[in-house]
C-alpha cells in the first residue's frame, strides 16, 4: 500500500520506536498502573489539563506556546531513553503499560490459555527471553545469509528480493521513509481514479536512512551523519562474521548502492501530489521498465492475483534501478541484500547487535542517551505484528461505552461546524459548495477500534524464537495486503491499532479514524467540560475532516476517487489561501540548530488541518454552550472564559521537549510543523485567539498577514 492517509501526527509510538530503530469518565481509565521493577521516571502518568499551569509571568500574546506549556516543559524534562516528551508521553507509557499487562498473563503456559492468549502470549515470551536470544547467537541469521550467498545470477535476485519482503516488518511498503523497502516496494492500494478497484502498485524504495536527502545534501552536518553511517554499517558487518577489511569495503558498496537509489527516488513534496504517482502500466510495460526484476518469479512468490492494471509511482526510479542492476557486478548485489538482512534483523538479535543498532539510529540519528527497557521495546513490537489480537483486551480495559458515545457526538457536532462553515464561505461558488458538502456527507465517522477483529490464527508463534515470530507476523501482513488485489474494498479496516496515540484521514475511502489510545487524557478528558475537550480532541477531530479538505484532500471526491469537484475559478481561490500557509510555514526551526529551515510546501496539508481544526472545533464549543446559554467569553468557575480554557487546552496537549537531533530528522521528513508552530503560528492566523487575550495589533501572536483556508 502506498501509505497515503494522512495522520495527526507523526505517531508517539513512532518517535519512541525512533529512539530505538525498532521501526515503530468520571474516570473510568484507571490510573494506577503498577511498573514492577522499572525506573521511577517510566511511572505511567496520564496528564490533565490544569489552566494553573499557565505561566502569568509571560505574555500569552507574545508566545502563546511558552505561556501555555513553560512550566510543564520546566516540570518534565526528556528521560534520558526518550528523544521527545510530550503531555502525551505519560498516556503512551500507560498504554504500553496496560499492554504490558495484557501479554505478562498471556505468556504463564497455562492449559487454559485462549488461541489468542497463546499467539500473543509466546510472542511476548520470546521477546522478552534475552538469555535464549543470546544463547542463539548468530544462528537465526545464518539460513538468511546462506541463501543470499548461494546466488549464481542477478536473475535470481528477484526470488531473494521477493523473500526478504515477506521477512521484515514493513519491508514491503517503499516509500520515502524510514520503512523504506529492499529495491522497491510492493502492494495494493484503491485505483486513484476508480476507488472501488483495488490494483498492485509498485512503489520505489531502498534505502536504510530515514530519506533521500540524508545521502545526497552536502552540508557538514550531513556529510558527518553520513561518515557515521558507513562506520555503522562496517561495525554491523563485523558482528555478523566479516573481518574489518571486507566489512569496511562492503560498508562502502552499500553506501554507493543507497546513494544511487536516493538520487533516483522522487522527493517527498513532489509524491504529494498524486497525480505525479498516479502512473497506470499493464504488466507488459512494467517488464519493459524493469527487464532485469523478474515480475513473474515475483507475483508468483508474493502469490499476487492479476491485477487490472499496476500503478508505478515513479517510473523514473525504476529506469534508474534497472540501469544499475546491469552495471553492478552480482556480488555488490549481494553485499547490498546480505546489508538488508543484518539491518533489518538486528534489533531482534543478540545484545551486541541491537546495541550498535541503537548506538547510530537513536542515539547518533535523534538523540536518545539510553536504551529504554527490554519491556517497551517488546510491547510496541508485538503491537505492530499482533496488534488488532492485542488491542481487543485494551479496548475492554480503557475504552468505555460512553467514552465512545461522547467523543462520537463531538465529530457529529464538529462535522455540523463544516456544514455550516462551507456555507458561509465568501471565496467560494454555490456548485463547489455544493460538492463539498456531498463529500462531508459522505464521510465515515470510526471511533475507537474495528467492528471485527484481524485473525492471525495462521501465524505461527513459537516462544524460542524472536525473529522467527517477527517474520511470521511480517509475511502474514504482506500477503494480506498482496491479497487484496482485485477484491472488493474493505471499508471496515483499520491501518492504526486501537491502543495507538493517534488519528488519520483516509481519502481513498473518505473516512476519518480515531483509535481508542488516543481518546484518554489529556486530549479527551472525560473528567472534564467541553471547553477542554474542544481544545484538545476536538481539534484533533477537526484536523482530521479537514484533511478531506486540505490541498491534497481536496483532489479527491466523495467516493475517494482522483476527481476535480472544483471550478477552475474556486481552485485558483483555494490554491492562493494555500499558498499563504505554505509560505507562512518555510520558516527557521531554531529547534533543529542553526540554518535549518522548514519546507512550508512538505507540511501545507497537515498546517491546513491544524488551522482548520481548531476553527470547526471552536465553532463546535460555541455552539454547545450555545445550546447551554452560555457563550464563548462566558468565565468558568476556575476564573478563565471558556475561549480561553479552550486555547489553553489545545496548546496544553502539544507541550513537548524535544531533542534538537531529533527536531532535524523531523524537519527533513516529517509532513508535521513541530509541536511550538502548530500553536503559535496557528494562533496567530486567528481573530478568535486575539479575542481571547485581548492581544493587540504589533504583538507577535497577532500575525499582519492572518492565512484562512477554512
Ligand atoms: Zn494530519
Amino acid at each position: 500500500m502506498i501509505r497515503y492517509y494522512a495522520a495527526l501526527a507523526l505517531s508517539l509510538a513512532a518517535l519512541t520506536a525512533f529512539a530505538q530503530n525498532t521501526s515503530v469518565q468520571k474516570n473510568s481509565v484507571p490510573e494506577a498502573l503498577a511498573v514492577s521493577g522499572a525506573d521511577p521516571a517510566n511511572e505511567p502518568k496520564l496528564e490533565h489539563f490544569d489552566p494553573n499551569l499557565a505561566d502569568k509571568t509571560l505574555d500569552p500574546c507574545d508566545d502563546f506556546y511558552k505561556y501555555s506549556c513553560n512550566k510543564w516543559l520546566t516540570a518534565n524534562p526528556i528521560p534520558a531513553d526518550q528523544v521527545f516528551w510530550s503531555t502525551g508521553s505519560g498516556l503512551q507509557l500507560w498504554n504500553e503499560t496496560a499492554l504490558r499487562d495484557t501479554l505478562e498473563a498471556a505468556s504463564k503456559n497455562d492449559a487454559n490459555r485462549s488461541a489468542v492468549q497463546e499467539e500473543i502470549g509466546d510472542y511476548w515470551a520470546a521477546c522478552m527471553d534475552e538469555s535464549g536470544i543470546e544463547t542463539a547467537g548468530l544462528k537465526p541469521l545464518q539460513p538468511e545469509l546462506a541463501r543470499i550467498a548461494a546466488l549464481k545470477s542477478k536473475k535470481e535476485m528477484t526470488l531473494e528480493i521477493a523473500h526478504l519482503h515477506h521477512l521484515y516488518p514493513g519491508a514491503w511498503q517503499g516509500g520515502d521513509n524510514q520503512s523504506n523497502s529492499p529495491l522497491f516496494g510492493f502492494a495494493s492500494q484503491q485505483d486513484f481514479d476508480k476507488a472501488s478497484l483495488v490494483v498492485a502498485a509498485i512503489d520505489q524504495g531502498g534505502l536504510s536512512l530515514p530519506n533521500r536527502d540524508y545521502y545526497l545534501k552536502d552540508d557538514d552536518k550531513s556529510k558527518e551523519l553520513l561518515t557515521k553511517y558507513r562506520t555503522h554499517i562496517q561495525k554491523m558487518f563485523v558482528l555478523a562474521g566479516e573481518t574489518d577489511s571486507q566489512a569496511a569495503a562492503d560498508a562502502g558498496t552499500v553506501i554507493e548502492i543507497e546513494t544511487a537509489l536516493a538520487k533516483a527516488q522522487m522527493d517527498n513534496v513532489r509524491r504529494r501530489d498524486p497525480k505525479n504517482i498516479n502512473n497506470k502500466m499493464s504488466l507488459a510495460q512494467v517488464r519493459a521498465l524493469t527487464p532485469s526484476i523478474d515480475w513473474d518469479v515475483y507475483l508468483k512468490a508474493t502469490k499476487a492475483p492479476a491485477s487490472d492494471h499496476y500503478i508505478v509511482t515513479s517510473p523514473d526510479f525504476f529506469r534508474a534501478e534497472e540501469k544499475l542492476i546491469n552495471d553492478l557486478p552480482l556480488d555488490q548485489w549481494k553485499t547490498y541484500m546480505r546489508w538488508q538482512v543484518v539491518h533489518r534483523s538486528a534489533p531482534y538479535l543478540t545484545k551486541a547487535f541491537v546495541d550498535e543498532n541503537f548506538d547510530f539510529f537513536a542515539r547518533t540519528m535523534a538523540g536518545a542517551q539510553e536504551q529504554q527497557p527490554r519491556w517497551r521495546r517488546c510491547v510496541r513490537a508485538a503491537d505492530r505484528d499482533l496488534g488488532e489480537a492485542l488491542g481487543q483486551a485494551y479496548v475492554d480495559r480503557a475504552f468505555p461505552p460512553d467514552s465512545r458515545a461522547r467523543t462520537l457526538q463531538m465529530v457529529h457536532a464538529i462535522e455540523t461546524s463544516l456544514s455550516s462553515d462551507i456555507q458561509s464561505l465568501t471565496w467560494m461558488s454555490p456548485a463547489t459548495k455544493q460538492q463539498a458538502i456531498v463529500k462531508l456527507k459522505g464521510i465515515e465517522d470510526k471511533i475507537g477500534y474495528p467492528s471485527h477483529w484481524r485473525d492471525y490464527s495462521s501465524v505461527k508463534i513459537v516462544r524460542d524464537s524472536y525473529l522467527n515470530n517477527v517474520a511470521q507476523a511480517s509475511s502474514f501482513e504482506f500477503e494480506r495486503w498482496v491479497a487484496k488485489i482485485g477484491k472488493p474494498v474493505d471499508r471496515s479496516e483499520w491501518t492504526m491499532t486501537p491502543p495507538t496515540i493517534n488519528a488519520y484521514y483516509d481519502p481513498q475511502l473518505n473516512t476519518i479514524n480515531f483509535p481508542a489510545g488516543i481518546l484518554q487524557p489529556p486530549f479527551f478528558d472525560p473528567a472534564k467540560d467541553d471547553a477542554v475537550n474542544y481544545g484538545a480532541i476536538g481539534m484533533v477531530i477537526g484536523h482530521e475532516i479537514i484533511h478531506g479538505f486540505d490541498d491534497q484532500g481536496r483532489k479527491f471526491d466523495a467516493h475517494g476517487n482522483l476527481a476535480d469537484w472544483w471550478t477552475a475559478d474556486d481552485a485558483k481561490q483555494y490554491d492562493e489561501r494555500g499558498k499563504c500557509i505554505s509560505d507562512e510555514y518555510t520558516q527557521d526551526v531554531p529547534e533543529a540548530g542553526p540554518g535549518v529551515k522548514q519546507n512550508g510546501l512538505l507540511t501545507q496539508g497537515e498546517d491546513t488541518a491544524d488551522n482548520g481544526g481548531i476553527q470547526l472545533a471552536l465553532a463546535a464549543l460555541e455552539a454547545s454552550l450555545k445550546q447551554q446559554g452560555k457563550s464563548l467569553d462566558d468565565k468558568g468557575d476556575d476564573g478563565w472564559t471558556y475561549r480561553q480554557r479552550f486555547f489553553l487546552s489545545y496548546a496544553y496537549s502539544w507541550c513537548a521537549n524535544i531533542r534538537p537531533q531529533i527536531a532535524r530528522v523531523l524537519v527533513t521528513t516529517d509532513p508535521h510543523s513541530l509541536p511550538v508552530f502548530r500553536i503559535d503560528n496557528v494562533v496567530s492566523n486567528m481573530p478568535e485567539f486575539e479575542q481571547a487575550f485581548s492581544c493587540k495589533a504589533g504583538q507577535k501572536m497577532v500575525r499582519a498577514n492572518a492565512c484562512r483556508v477554512w
